[in-house]
């Protein structure tokens, strides 16, 4: 095999990390004493001279970085080897770093800038905005306009609460349908990805049975039942006579490698919930206004009791929301309820102007202008003709996605319903071309799971340029 620009073939191991090692893991809800080392006991340091060429002042800054930040970052998934690039500025489809680097940007703050950024409408919206200030802390008629766009937009909206991360929103969607329904057990997918909230952080990539963070602790997740994804029997073997309050699902698997939910496989979670008296909540954090203006739910005509928004509701600034039955709903309405029948939800910066003037200039826009018949046209585009190339090639590699989303799996599997054959090897083939792709001025995160969204700024010769670079690569690895 050829080495392409950058490949990390020059890595070095940095020594192994005493990780996870004696505690206590979840496992379909029983408790096992764990002894592995994991899947990220090894830390690998790369080198990537053609990147460090171009980014000396992002080298300084990473160095300082590290003293302050742990890890040098707010946030692992942004941290890149062997350091990141320092954004000084981001338009359209384009962010530029401190030296004037432009890289043409798939990862799109998260999947959330699904105009681009700085979008034009976005930005006069709150430059007005910042006339008037940003966060009363206080009620403002742009919150119940907001609810009324959202709930128009998406019917099982009845009721709408505004917070400030998907995280937190998730939080507070396990409470309220533990409140509504007095159960305690909930249910989550096997590479599911609702953020950091202790009760849904589990079983996020395999080794299902590692926990992915330190202090979580057994009461934290010991009513979290750990379910497998697009496999109803399964789900079913596993919930049985149960009572659940929810049933958390993400109708594409996000993070977990853009992998939608299969026919049927929502319906029979909406049949099982309905059955058992638990709660239907579907996480459209990522899938919420990005396949449609009714998200997931109108993609796949299944109707939740409760949604998780975040990201694009708010414009690509911080937020988060939970929705759904207003009889569920009215359990945070404080003038209501009291004791354990009331939920609390709130915050600081719930509802704050400025993420919802962003916000309402991203949904206005999405309605006004033929956005998603631009973004799933490129990403079907981009899908088909990957496959395509990979096919060709002596390279083993499924892309999956759906509308404006796609990620690439290195897998010798025909077909990927589930994150289970996420491991080395793939994590390898990623980060080679994570690095080939970066040297040539394209992002596309995580290193290590190449995923990708397409906002309304990308163009097709954008496209054609990222399918080139894979092709070039591909066609590299073969020599
Ligand atoms: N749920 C899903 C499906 C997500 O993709 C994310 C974040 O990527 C979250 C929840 C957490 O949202 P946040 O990062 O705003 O806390």
């Amino acid at each position: 095999m050829k080495s392409v620009a950058g490949s990390p073939d020059s890595a070095h191991l940095r020594g192994a990390t005493p990780s996870c090692k004696g505690i206590w893991i979840p496992v379909f809800h029983k408790w096992y004493q764990s002894g592995s080392e994991g899947i990220e006991a090894v830390s690998q340091q790369m080198t990537n001279p053609t990147f460090e060429q171009t980014t000396a002042r992002s080298r300084e800054l990473y160095t300082r970085a590290l003293h302050v930040l742990p890890a040098g970052v707010s946030y692992k998934n942004r941290f890149l080897e062997p350091y990141p690039f320092y954004v000084e500025s981001a338009h359209g489809s384009k962010v530029v770093d401190l030296e004037g680097n432009q890289y043409t940007d798939y990862w799109c703050t998260h999947f959330s800038m699904i105009l681009g950024h700085s979008h034009p409408k976005v930005r006069k919206a709150l430059e007005r905005q910042l006339k008037k200030g940003w966060n009363f802390g206080l009620v403002h008629e742009l919150e119940v306009r907001h609810a009324e766009l959202i709930k128009h937009l998406v019917p099982s909206a009845e009721m709408i609460r505004f917070s400030n991360s998907g995280t937190e929103a998730n939080m507070y969607a396990v409470r309220l349908a533990r409140t509504f329904t007095k159960r305690s057990l909930i249910g989550k997918f096997q590479g599911g990805w609702h953020g950091g909230y202790d009760a849904l952080h589990c079983a996020i990539k395999p080794p299902f049975e590692l926990l992915p963070s330190g202090g979580l602790t057994r009461g934290a997740l010991k009513d979290t039942l750990v379910l497998p994804y697009n496999d109803l029997r399964g789900v079913r073997r596993i919930i049985g006579k149960k009572k659940l309050a929810c049933v958390v699902v993400e109708p594409v698997l996000g993070a977990g490698g853009m992998i939608p939910a299969e026919r049927g496989f929502l319906e029979g979670l909406r049949e099982l919930c309905d059955e058992t008296g638990a709660l239907l909540v579907f996480d459209e954090v990522i899938t919420g206004f990005r396949l449609g203006l009714g998200g997931g739910q109108a993609h796949f005509h299944v109707q939740p009791d409760l949604t998780v928004f975040g990201k694009i509701i708010g414009g690509g600034l911080p937020i988060g929301a939970i929705a759904g039955r207003q009889d569920i709903m009215e359990r945070m309405d404080h003038t209501k309820y009291s004791g354990d029948k009331y939920c609390f939800q709130g915050g600081t910066g719930a509802a704050n102007i400025l993420t919802l003037v962003a916000g309402e200039a991203t949904i206005q826009t999405l309605r006004d202008e033929p956005v998603y018949d631009k973004i799933d046209r490129l990403g079907e585009t981009a899908r088909t003709r990957l496959q395509e190339i990979f096919d060709r090639s002596s390279i083993s590699a499924r892309v999956t996605g759906i509308g404006s989303l796609f990620a690439i799996h290195f897998t010798k599997k025909k077909v990927v319903r589930d994150i289970k054959q996420f491991g080395e090897e793939h994590k390898r083939q990623s980060k080679r071309i994570f690095t080939f792709l970066l040297n040539n001025g394209i992002v596309m995160l995580v290193p290590e799971h190449l995923h990708a969204a397409i906002s309304y700024s990308h163009s097709e010769d954008e496209i054609d340029a990222l399918i080139s670079l894979v092709e070039e690569y591909v066609k590299a690895q073969a020599l």
